[in-house]
């Protein structure tokens, strides 16, 4: 396939992953960025990195783009924009704690992304809590907890051995049977991020809750591909971002309990959050906080985001999970049969080959840098793949076999020859929506 270098705009580079014929002139927007630009032929650019950004589906910029000319500032007036936008954004907050199957109690903060909920989370523990998270998460559950208060685990190599190893991490915390004591948090994804494998959310959950610990789910790349119910696997929490189900950049969720949000010092101060504000005889100032989930959504909420997060939730379950389940299944399995079928590719797997996953796929060729490979599929095939460590840096470290601290991984492209063992790894992934 022929390539060809071109002055484009990173929306001309989205919209050419959407599938807009790469071929043509493309209008040049906003600030000028030079990406290599893919002919694409017949077969025209292949996005296969859902894990990292998915799509924007149609549905959601019809929707936004309907709802475009009315918006106004929420919860801030009596005028018809303001209350037309209050009402969107309330009803997007019911439809997200529908689609997550929320307990009537829950609350549903609207956040920047997954890594924003994490954060406010952990801003809001209350004190002395502990926090347990597996050395294999996500940057995103592994990092926003204190030093002093967070114990990682070690990589588990099946599922039921991540129960055991948090049940013994969380018995170790708990000698006196039938007491905790104290506050505590596992933090768990429900998918990888590198492996695509599912990880066993409701047998987490429960090993927590019995050892008197609270769960929160990182559904960042579970709730793309699978029905999330915050009931039915009897997690605390979950958080999630728009931007991989299928909605725009610059909103997420966490949707959850409401005691540990109501009591916590709001994640950001300002209007909004506040219910009162009044000057004290002494010069300074009272506050009484919202102890709704406004309490963490000061400033002008992202009223857009929230209505496109709610939207991709109403298209997906429109859509049918069953459906969407059974024709993502069909793809992993078609993809993971052509890269088995060459020899030199190394499929990486925690829990090995049968696990079930989700379209998530990484690996290693043998003889080839992974960067070099990367790039190759983008410039020759137009195949848009990630390389990298994606964020996962400890997992994917024990996964390529490398030793914890080998120089040179990280998540920007590596300059190794060809030949070298590569420290990186390449990532395929995919949704049915
Ligand atoms: N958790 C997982 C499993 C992820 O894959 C990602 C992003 O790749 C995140 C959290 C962070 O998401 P965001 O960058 O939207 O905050």
């Amino acid at each position: 396939t022929a390539t060809a270098t071109a002055t484009a705009t990173a929306a001309d580079a989205a919209s050419a992953a959407c599938g807009a014929p790469c071929d043509e002139p493309l209008p040049v927007l906003g600030r000028d960025v030079t990406v290599p630009l893919v002919t694409g032929g017949e077969t025209g650019y292949a996005a296969l990195d859902y894990a990292a950004s998915a799509p924007a589906l149609q549905r959601v910029w019809d929707d936004v783009a309907a709802y475009a000319p009315y918006y106004g500032s929420v919860h801030r007036g009596a005028g018809y924009l303001s209350q037309l936008s209050t009402d969107l954004f309330e009803q997007s907050r019911a439809a997200v704690a529908a689609f997550l199957d929320c307990r009537p109690a829950d609350q549903v903060v609207f956040t920047r992304s997954t890594t924003d909920s994490l954060n406010l989370l952990a801003a809001a523990l209350p004190a002395g809590c502990r926090v347990f998270v597996f050395e294999t998460e996500h940057h995103a559950s592994l990092l926003p907890w204190g030093d002093e208060q967070v114990t990682y685990l070690d990589a588990p190599r099946t599922p039921a051995e991540a129960v055991a190893i948090l049940e013994r991490a969380l018995a170790d915390r708990d000698p006196s049977p039938g007491g905790p004591n104290g506050p505590a948090l596992v933090c768990v994804t429900g998918a990888s991020n590198v492996t695509g494998e599912l990880w066993p959310v409701r047998e987490l959950a429960a090993a927590a809750h019995a050892h008197g610990a609270r769960i929160v789910l990182d559904a960042a790349q579970l709730a793309p591909h699978h029905p999330v119910s915050v009931r039915g696997l009897d997690v605390d929490w979950v958080a999630f971002s728009g931007h991989k189900l299928y909605a725009p950049f610059g909103s997420g969720v966490l949707a959850g309990r409401a005691d540990w949000l109501r009591e916590a010092r709001p994640y950001l101060a300002g209007g909004g959050a506040s219910r009162t504000v009044a000057r004290r005889v002494d010069g300074g100032v009272d506050v009484e906080w919202h102890t709704t989930a406004a309490r963490h959504e000061a400033g002008s909420p992202n009223v857009i985001g929230a209505y496109a997060i709610a939207s991709a939730c109403r298209a997906l379950t429109e859509a049918g999970f069953d459906t969407l389940v059974a024709r993502e299944r069909r793809l992993v399995a078609r993809i993971r049969e052509g890269l088995a079928a060459v020899p030199e590719v190394r499929v990486l797997s925690l829990f090995g080959d049968d696990a079930p996953r989700v379209g998530v796929i990484s690996f290693v060729v043998e003889g080839w840098n992974s960067s070099h490979f990367a790039a190759a599929l983008s410039a020759e095939y137009g195949i848009g793949v990630r390389d990298g460590l994606f964020c996962a840096h400890p997992l994917v470290r024990t996964l390529l076999g490398s030793a914890p601290q080998e120089p040179g991984a990280c998540d920007a492209p590596e300059a190794r020859q060809p030949g070298e063992r590569s420290l990186n790894a390449i990532r395929v992934s995919f949704g049915a929506g």
